[in-house]
This record gives C-alpha cells, structure tokens and sequence, in this order.
C-alpha cells in the first residue's frame, strides 16, 4: 500500500496524480468494471509494440478492458468457439459480418423467415453498396442450392426462423455451404448456445459446423431487458481475423456497465433458460386447445413446421426432450377481426406489448406476416400471427392471463 504525501503546488493536480493505490489480491466472485478510453503505457517504445490483436495487451478502451475480454471468453466457451468480438446490440454483429465479409458485385442469400432487420440491412446499405441479394426457403434446401451463384459469398442461417419459428435442416443446410465453399452464418440468438452447438452440430468435436455464429447477447445472455450487445464467434482463426479489423475500423465499442450486467447474469443462463422453456412448452400446448387458435408454431411440439429437424439437432440421449427456448407463436383464425387480436393483445394483464425477449417478463407482439416475407410461407395457416415470450412468472398465472384475455377478445 503506497500513500505519497501531495507533491505539486495545487491540489487539483494532486486529485488527479494521486498516490494512494488499492492493495492487490482482492478477490471476490465477480470480476472488476475497467472501463477507458486512454489506457496508459509504461513507455513510447512499448506504445508503439503494444497489440492489441491477440489480447496480449491493452492499448485503448475500444479494443478492450480486461472486463470486456473476460465476457468474450465465456462467449466464446457458451458457443464452443475460439474467438470472440463483442458489438453494440445482436443487428450491430449481423451488420458487422455483412459488411466485413462482403463486397461490391457479391451475393448474399438470406432465409426468408430471418431476423427482419438483417432483411432490411440487405435492402439497404448492402444494395446501395453494390450487394446484390437473395432470399431463400429455408425449410427446402434444394431451393438454397438453386440459388446459389459464382457471385455467393456468404449465407445466412437461423434456426428456428424469426417470429413463426419453423426449424430449418440446419445440418443439410450447414452441409451445402461446407460443399460449396461460401461461408456460413448462423443468428444463434434462439439456440443461445444452448440447444446445439453451431460449431459441432454432429456433436462429434466439429465435423460439420458453420464457420461464423452471431448472437444477440440482449436476449438470454443479459436476461433482464436492459441491455444490448450482440456477440460475433469464429473457431477459424484468418476469418476471425478480418471481421476484428472490420470491427476496429467501424467504432463498435460496448459499454463496461453493460459487459459486467451480462458477466452477472450469466451463471443463471442455462436455469432462466431451460425454465422459459418449460413453461413455453406448457402454455404453446394450451394455446393448442384454444378453438381462436388455428396454429401453434413451436419446434418442440409435435405437428409445427420443422419439429423433426429440431428433434434431430437438439434432442440427445442424456436429454431426450431437448432445448428450445422460451418463444412460441399462434395463427389466429382470420375469421376474427385485427380489431379483435389487438384487444387479445391489449386485454393480457401479466403479458406485456414489447419487442424483445429473454428477459423475466412475459411479452407479446402481433405481426402481419404478409408484410414480412417474399416468398409463400410454407406450412403456416392463414391468420395473424401473435408471438409470445414467456418470461419467468408461474405458469398457471400466465396461463389463467392467456385465458381471461382469449374470453375477452373472442368470446373464449
Ligand atoms: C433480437 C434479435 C437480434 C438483434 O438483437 P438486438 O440486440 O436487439 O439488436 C438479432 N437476431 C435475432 C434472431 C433476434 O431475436
């Protein structure tokens, strides 16, 4: 412990060269918030050697804090990678990749059923930028061979698909990029690195995997509604390598209150998120009794689009039922009225109306698929969708919510 007397004439420069540090060793279960912008060096020779590419040092509070390189080790861990960048929200890592990986005169081709934003990325900066696109069937996997061109550079993955959830045959899929050498993108926002592992979808160490995986670390990973970042993995080194430098050159930095809120609610991860699974389950199985209800979209139940391409990738023999998050939506026969499926959405007391999810309260947000998709939605009814996150409340309570909601805007 070192406790200099004040050595300059005024105290305002005392305040700032103050002698007195903290003695090591402090040891406690969660790790300090370093936060910075300058990060000082010992000398001008090691300023100009510092690197901070391989995390061998610290040069400024944009590439890094030793907070922000412990989360993106235990990101990396949860997604079976080797690196890890971290970005200001999930769309911040899907842009970063777009932009990283692709140039002028290139194609990307994109499920149809994808996060609406990453779409809407494709139309916009990626088109005015010289990016050509295409969307494909992600429930038909000769429909993604047809398109891919001389010009494919990249592919995007999600599994299960945005809002209607229909899960792909992501190993074919994974399979047609490794065949045909174009890198691979998976939005591992739902999986969380919990229901398969993007990297080894054989579980077999990574025979067969995709080569970039992207995460919304908002949802699961913070678990509590107030906070954004996203994650971008990589087990190869050279492709991890050139997103970092495109991470670098555009600015994305995250905030150390923020990384230290996902490094506190990681631990509980995987209890939060097999417990919004569970209730899911229960509840997306009453919604099928419902007579309003001509659909219920969740890869965990029998009938809904994809559930045996779930089963394969995310049910094993030492945990039979599987994974599956906590999200499930409904097709309201289109016999009722928009009018009438807003008062469903506006009636439920416990479910909020918000966009987002993971967090511990329960949301619902209606969309209008029509508006959303190119191409025919294959095996979803007609109606308006309604999407559901359960959060963490007792299942019979939301469920008695569902009920008094459906009675109100239906008649039952
Ligand atoms: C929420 C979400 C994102 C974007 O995450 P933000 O942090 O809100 O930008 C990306 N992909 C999927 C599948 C998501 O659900």
């Amino acid at each position: 412990m070192t406790h200099q007397a004040p050595s300059s004439q005024d105290i305002v420069t005392d305040l700032i060269h103050h002698g007195y540090e903290a003695p090591g060793g402090f040891a406690a279960p969660q790790p300090p918030v370093c936060k910075a912008s300058t990060v000082f060096f010992p000398s001008v020779a090691a300023m100009r050697d510092f690197d901070w590419k391989d995390k061998s040092a610290y040069t400024y509070g944009l590439h890094g804090t030793p907070t922000s390189y412990l989360l993106e080790e235990r990101i990396a861990t949860l997604e079976g990678a080797l690196q890890c960048l971290l970005v200001p929200s999930g769309l911040a890592a899907i842009a970063t990749v777009s932009l990283s990986l692709l140039k002028q005169g290139d194609e990307v081709l994109i499920p149809d059923n994808a996060y609406g934003p990453n779409k809407a990325l494709s139309e916009a900066e990626l088109r005015r930028y010289g990016i050509t696109h295409r969307y494909y069937d992600p429930l038909d996997p000769p429909d993604l061979e047809a398109k891919i061109s001389p010009a494919t550079r990249l592919i995007w993955l999600e599994a299960p698909g945005s809002v209607t959830l229909e899960f792909p045959d992501l190993l074919r899929l994974a399979r047609i990029c490794r065949e045909r050498r174009i890198t691979s993108v998976l939005d591992n926002t739902w999986g969380a690195g919990l229901a398969f592992s993007p990297f080894d979808l054989l579980r077999d160490g990574g025979s067969l995997g995709v080569d970039v995986s992207v995460h919304a670390l908002t949802k699961y990973p913070s678990g509590g509604g107030d906070v954004l970042m996203g994650s971008i993995t990589t087990r190869d080194q050279s492709l991890h390598m050139k997103l970092k430098l495109t991470h670098m050159r555009i600015g994305f930095g995250v905030g150390m209150n923020d990384v230290e809120a996902v490094l506190r609610s990681l631990p509980s991860m995987a209890l939060r998120y097999h417990a919004h699974d569970r209730v899911a389950r229960e509840l997306a199985r009453f919604m099928e009794q419902q007579p309003a209800v001509v659909q219920v979209l969740h890869p965990a139940l029998a009938g809904s689009p994809g559930h045996d391409d779930w089963k394969r990738l995310c049910c094993t023999q030492e945990n039979p039922d599987g994974a599956a998050a906590g999200l499930f939506s409904v097709i309201i026969d289109p016999r009722f009225t928009q009018e009438q499926v807003d008062r469903f959405c506006d009636g439920l007391r416990l479910f909020k109306i918000g966009y987002s999810w993971g967090g511990p309260i329960s949301l619902v947000v209606p969309y209008e698929l029509p508006d959303m998709r190119s191409l025919p939605s294959s095996g979803l009814k007609q109606g308006t969708v309604v999407r559901f996150s359960i959060g963490l409340e007792a299942a019979r309570d939301l469920q008695a919510d569902l009920a008094q909601a459906l009675q109100l805007a239906f008649g039952r």
